[in-house]
């Protein structure tokens, strides 16, 4: 007897699994998020690890993305994070910073060559499937995006 495969296994054979598994590791990082412990990005802001630093000033810091989900993924995120495991912990305090961050989303978008299209994406909580809990943009581009996305 023939064996009954789901539809959406043969419509998506592997970005259910991928989609899954960010779930699952966003599910994960949710539980010490508020934990106050220090991220992966504290070590790349002290340059404990390598990454391929794209802007950098005072306040923002702006790096290639590890795992790429676009020719050109870029995270930006805040050099102290002051509270912003997450865009849901934003206070009006936090006002500053935000449009720090968003305008070098702009500058990066330049550097890059895509400011005839980009995406700027902020994942916040598991349910956003925010996996690394330090406040941080997407800065996508360099092929044509899809709406909506998923
Ligand atoms: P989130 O899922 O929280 O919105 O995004 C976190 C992002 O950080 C992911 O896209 C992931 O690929 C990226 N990332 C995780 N660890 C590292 C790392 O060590 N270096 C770099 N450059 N990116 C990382």
């Amino acid at each position: 007897m023939a064996a009954t495969v789901p539809f959406n296994f043969l419509r998506f054979p592997f970005s259910t699994n991928a989609a899954n598994n960010e779930e699952a590791a966003a599910k994960t990082a949710a539980v010490n998020a508020d934990s106050g412990a220090p991220t992966i990005f504290d070590k790349i802001i002290n340059k404990e690890i390598p990454s391929s630093v794209v802007y950098e000033d005072e306040k923002v810091l702006a790096f290639r993305d590890i795992n790429p989900e676009a020719p050109v993924h870029v995270l930006i995120i805040p050099k102290f994070r002051d509270g912003l495991t997450e865009l849901a912990k934003a206070e009006a305090r936090h006002g500053e910073i935000l449009g720090q961050l968003l305008y070098a989303a702009k500058i990066v978008a330049e550097k890059e060559g895509i400011l005839d299209g980009f995406r700027v994406v902020i994942n916040s909580g598991p349910a956003g499937c925010q996996s690394v809990y330090h406040l941080h943009l997407h800065v996508l581009g360099g092929r044509q995006m899809k709406w909506p996305p998923g």
